[in-house]
């Protein structure tokens, strides 16, 4: 089946046509096919009934030419070491599109964090901190929230950290609670630029993103403040959708009262909501409905060989990472579908990370306009050095980003030569 895709693979076939393209030869770019660092760690964790379970978890540096490794921790039951390794990857290419000091890392644990207890999740997270403590740390490795992690998770990850180092480190992670460090606009921040640029990309076809229809596959953190933020710019977000489903209003769905909803009663999903007007449709016929943009902002491999072919959107703006196939991605770009690549439309959370990093180190805090400010001017230079190698190449955003990546990349590794 399709969802049997290895991202991996699919990330060094991409990185392979971009290469192409720009006429970059395989010894300049060859050590960005493998990681630098790959940690498999067992983690015993003592259940709320006594009994003991073993999960697997992963850090995996794929670059670090460029800065420490950067990049999130996902808790997902499908989460294994070659996804992981695609997560690193991108966030390499994400880092350097970005324009930010980092390399990319990613770290996974296969588990369903739903079936844990709050102090089964807790004793999981700082077991698992222990075990990639080695390799993480401000100047080393830098994780953040990612799938099923929130800023509670890296508060422990913080403790844990700062507990078995002797002092407070709270550089060590971000994400976290803005009372032991975090940065203000950190938890919309990816949500926020995915608004950006999706404002950045209708300018250019000449559309106001007022009235323009969106729909949205995904309603965590992502999902729910793009659309909360689309939906204040005066865009009409017709459909919602997350694990179990989701909702669909032709006339545009409010936003704010569908995640007041959510927020109200833990536990309750999307199809638990009933309003006037509003009708359940399932994830894939989401990604069907005719709309002007389509957001996924869910998991990797959802439009597929399969259903590409109902896609009806002209723009797809990538929130989540690698949510298309490449078989998708080259069946949409051949009927003209623009595609927003990953690595720029959901940069906004690493950058504002970046932010938090510096505010860490430095001891100091900045206000949330201050953030927001910076964040927009860094996005949107992003977005305009895509659109250049774009043009310049006469090829896709995907190209155009992955260009532009590759350049600054191998560069840095140029100019840093080979050890010894
Ligand atoms: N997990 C997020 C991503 O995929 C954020 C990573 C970070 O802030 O380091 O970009």
């Amino acid at each position: 089946m399709e969802n049997k895709v290895n991202p991996f693979e699919s990330f060094i076939a991409t990185m392979e046509r971009a290469a192409n393209i720009m006429g970059l030869p395989e010894q300049s770019y060859v050590r960005l096919k493998t990681c630098e660092r790959e940690l498999t760690v067992s983690i015993p964790v003592v259940m709320d009934d006594g009994s003991l379970r073993v999960f697997q978890g992963y850090r995996v540096q794929h670059c670090t030419e460029r800065g420490p490794g950067k990049g999130g921790i996902r808790f997902h039951q499908d989460s294994d070491i070659d996804e992981v390794r695609a997560l690193a990857a991108w966030m390499t290419f994400k880092c350097a599109v970005a324009g930010i000091p980092y390399g990319g890392a990613k770290g996974g644990v296969k588990v369903d964090p739903s079936e844990l207890s709050k102090a089964e999740l807790a004793r999981l997270t700082r077991r698992y901190t222990a075990a990639i403590y080695p390799i993480i740390g401000p100047e080393k490795d830098i994780p953040a929230p990612d799938v099923n992690t929130n800023p509670e998770i890296m508060a422990w990850i913080m403790d844990t950290y700062s507990m078995l180092t002797g002092y407070v480190v709270n550089g060590v992670v971000t994400g976290k609670p803005i009372e032991i460090g975090g940065s203000l606009g950190r938890f919309e921040a990816t949500g926020m630029g995915v608004m950006f640029i999706t404002n950045e990309i209708l300018k250019k076809k000449n559309r106001d993103i007022a009235g323009t229809r969106i729909a949205i596959q995904g309603f965590g953190n992502v999902g729910r403040n793009a659309a909360l933020l689309l939906y204040q710019r005066g865009a009409r977000v017709i459909a919602v959708s997350d694990v179990n489903g989701g909702l669909y209003c032709d006339t545009g769905l409010d936003i704010p009262a569908i995640a007041a909803y959510l927020a109200e009663n833990k536990g309750k999903m999307l199809e638990d909501y009933i309003a006037d007007g509003v009708k359940h449709i399932t994830n894939e016929e989401l990604l069907g409905i005719e709309t002007d943009v389509l957001i996924p902002a869910a998991l990797e491999n959802q439009i597929t060989e399969q259903n590409a072919g109902n896609v009806k959107a002209s723009i797809i703006v990538e929130a989540a990472n690698g949510p298309l196939t490449p078989d998708a991605d080259r069946i949409l770009e051949e009927r003209g579908v623009t595609i927003v690549p990953d690595i720029l439309a959901n940069a906004g959370g690493v950058i504002v990370s970046y932010f938090e990093w510096v505010q860490n180190i430095q001891n100091l805090m900045w206000d949330r306009e201050e953030i927001y400010k910076m964040l927009e001017k860094l996005i949107i230079k992003a977005f305009y050095d895509v659109w250049e190698e774009t043009e310049a190449n006469h090829t896709t955003l995907r190209m155009g980003a992955y260009i532009l990546a590759l350049r600054k990349i191998t560069s840095a590794s140029k100019l840093r030569g080979v050890f010894p």
